[in-house]
């Protein structure tokens, strides 16, 4: 069970989190969890490039070890890259020491160092208040205010798209680079992009 849009009162319940970007105008910042992967990432940066779109690379440390080299194409292209942490850690149930070795283990492979601020989505979005007062300390927490459900197998690639199309401006959406969400992705990107570019919007890297 997840919610396809973030609802006030969880957001109200976590306001150091940035959730979407309020004074966006005629903008979509679309971000990417769990890569690089090897046949996925190569795809979304083609499709990103050809409809001129930037996005939010929240990358895990683990994954970034063994495709350091599609780590510096996203970079190169013009995305942004954040941490989503080295190995998917669940902070509801990991311990606040461990969860911030975890953490920090991912700044030393990611190219974060010359970020002014450095920017962390935490796995599943779960992180306990303990631990974001740890985090906080290096970074920016951002979660997000759409979630499609790429990764939801019970659900159709049109579905996934049609939540997508719901998108506002100001919203922060959540895709994957990663096999589970394989499917939808290449089938609700290429029509996401083309339907809100037609509309005059842009997708922007979180510039936070
Ligand atoms: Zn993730």
């Amino acid at each position: 069970m997840y919610f396809v849009r973030i609802p006030g009162i969880v957001k109200s319940l976590y306001p150091s989190i940035i959730w979407d970007v309020p004074d966006a105008t005629q903008q979509l910042f679309l971000t990417f969890d769990d890569g690089p992967h090897p046949e996925i990432t190569p795809w979304v940066l083609k499709q990103l490039k050809k409809y001129d779109a930037k996005a939010t690379f929240f990358c895990l440390g683990k994954q970034a070890e063994n495709y350091p080299e599609l780590v510096q194409q996203i970079k190169a292209e013009g995305h942004r890259i954040g941490s989503h942490g080295y190995a998917h850690l669940n902070g509801w149930k990991t311990n606040d020491e461990v969860y911030h070795s975890d953490v920090m283990k991912s700044i030393e492979i990611l190219p974060l160092n010359n970020q002014e601020k450095k920017i962390f989505r935490p796995p599943y979005g779960k992180i306990k208040k303990s631990q974001l007062s740890i985090i906080h300390a290096s970074f920016s927490i951002i979660n997000w205010s759409l979630m499609p459900g790429d990764f939801d197998a019970s659900i159709s690639s049109e579905k996934c798209l049609k939540r997508l199309l719901t998108a506002k401006s100001g919203d922060i959406i959540v895709l994957h680079d990663n096999k589970l969400s394989r499917k939808h992705v290449q089938f609700a990107l290429p029509a996401f992009l083309a339907h809100y570019k037609e509309k005059n919007y842009t997708f922007d890297t979180l510039d936070i």
